[in-house]
Parts: structure tokens; sequence; C-alpha cells
């Protein structure tokens, strides 16, 4: 009938028989689906106030050199929120879209390598001297999916190595594929999890230390972000990590997903 969800489970009850459950589900359904709309609603509501707040915030930057110092340091903190409130709403909303599964873009073959130069442009300027970046990605390694949630998801993984290795260290980034699947993945040296906290990592708003949340600037949204991604596109994220030791984030990609660019294959073997 239509408009109404069931969940339905089976069950072995003894040699020949089998028991089957049926649940009525529509009213967790709709639950779950006035979340998704609530939060999508809220998000894009909150986007012009705050829109028309940061250009007021810019014009005062630019005029604060006249004011006293504690107007001045106002002013910075001011700068600084409003930023992270644009980056959570742009977050918000990345979800939502994510989970509506509409106004989905379509799926093309991607170099592997364009995607994280193009991450690599605006990550950079979080690091510092201390951080050494190194990349394994062929040319010719290739991607089916979407861009900008491909783009999304690594973008995530790297910006937290960069900011969860506090005192720098190496960075790695690694593309490795083979008949079985394609496989991405970021390895960091920096502050490490305990393992009782990653099963709950890819959870919406979930942090190690709230405190490190704040002072990093993470909306607690980024492993959320890349789980659904990942979702989309068939594949599975792996966790390792040790506390002082580091973390290795990979996602495993299907082998139907994956592929060597044909065109750089046959120059190479010239
Ligand atoms: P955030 O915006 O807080 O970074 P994420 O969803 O991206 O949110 O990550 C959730 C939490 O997982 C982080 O707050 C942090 O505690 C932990 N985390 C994520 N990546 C790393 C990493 N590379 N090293 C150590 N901790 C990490």
């Amino acid at each position: 009938k239509d408009g109404v969800y069931l969940e339905v489970q089976t069950t072995l009850y003894d040699k020949n028989d089998h028991l089957i459950f049926v649940r009525d589900v529509t009213r967790l359904h709709l639950l779950e689906q006035m979340r998704k709309d609530f939060v999508a609603n809220a998000s894009h509501e909150l986007k012009t106030p705050l829109t028309v707040i940061k250009g007021y915030v810019e014009t005062l930057d630019m005029f604060k050199d006249n004011l006293p110092k504690s107007m001045q340091k106002g002013i910075v903190n001011m700068a600084e929120q409003s930023v992270r409130m644009e980056q959570l709403i742009e977050d918000l909303l990345l979800l939502s879209r994510l989970e509506s599964d509409d106004k989905r873009e379509e799926n093309q073959w991607h170099r592997v390598s364009d995607i994280v130069e193009s991450i690599l442009k605006t990550t950079t300027a979080i690091m510092t001297d201390q951080h050494k970046l190194a990349t394994y990605i062929s040319e010719d390694a290739r991607i089916y999916g979407s861009y900008k949630e491909l783009y999304s998801a690594f973008s995530n993984l790297i910006v937290n190595a960069v900011k969860y290795s506090p005192d720098g260290g190496e960075i790695n980034i690694k593309w490795e594929s083979s008949e079985l699947n394609g496989i991405f993945s970021v390895k960091d040296q920096g502050l490490g999890i305990d393992p009782r906290h990653v099963p709950r990592l890819t959870e919406r708003f979930f942090r190690v230390d709230k405190g490190r949340g704040s002072k990093t600037g993470g909306t607690g949204l980024g492993l959320a972000i890349v789980k659904h991604v990942l979702l989309h596109h068939e594949a599975k994220l792996q966790i390792r990590s040790l506390p002082g030791t580091g973390s290795t984030f990979s996602c495993h990609f299907p082998a139907s997903r994956v592929r060597k660019d044909a065109v750089s294959q046959s120059t190479s073997t010239l």
C-alpha cells in the first residue's frame, strides 16, 4: 500500500520453518523525514542573515585600525566565528543533500590526481613548516562518481590529517588499485584516536574531545559527510589509529568504480 513502510525480518525457527517478523515503521520513517526537512530548511534560512552579518563584519574589519584595541579583538573574533558558522551551515546543507538522494550530480569518470590537486591548492594554507606532505597517486588512476562529493570526502580526510597533527609530521595521500578495488588513503602522524571512540567517529557532531573541535574550528560533521559520500559510491571507510602515533583513514571503492586511464596507459607503454 502506498505510503506505508514495513520492516521485514526472517529467522530460521527450526529445520524447515521460518519465522517472519513484520514491523510497521511508517511513523519512524515520517519522523526521520521531518527531521531531515527541518535541518535542511533551518540551514537554508540561516544562510541569508549570516551573509548580511558577514558583510558588515568585513566592512568593520576594513576600518578597525581607528578603533580601540578591545573592539579590534571583538571584530576579529566575530569574523572568525561567522566563517565557522558559514562552514557549519554549508556542511549541514551538504549532509541534507547527501541524505535526500535527489538533486544528485551525475556520476562520471574523474582523474583521482585532479581531485586531490585541487584540494591541496586550498589545504596547503593551513599546513605549517613542520608538516611534510607526500602524494602517491598515479596520473592514470580514475574513479567513477560525483566530483563534488568525492572532493568533499577526500578534502575532509586531508584537512583532518592536518588539523589533528598540531606538531606536524608526515601526511601521506595514496591511491592504490588492484583488480579487486581502489583504495584512497590519508595517513598522518598526529594525535591519533583511542580505539573506543572509533565506532562513533562518523556520527554527526561527534568529537573525541569537545575542546579539540573548537580550537581546530571543526564542525563535527566532516566524517559524517565522508560516510554518506562513500555510501553513495558503494565504498567503505576503514580507520586505523593509535593514540600518540597517528591515524590512517582509507576509502575502499569497488572495482566497478575504478579504472586506469587508457590514454596514459598506452602512452606509458610506448
Ligand atoms: P571535526 O570537524 O571535529 O574535525 P570530523 O567529523 O571530521 O569533525 O571528525 C570527528 C572527530 O574525529 C574529530 O573531532 C576528531 O576528534 C577525530 N578525528 C578525525 N580525524 C582525525 C585524525 N586524522 N586524527 C585524530 N583525530 C581525528
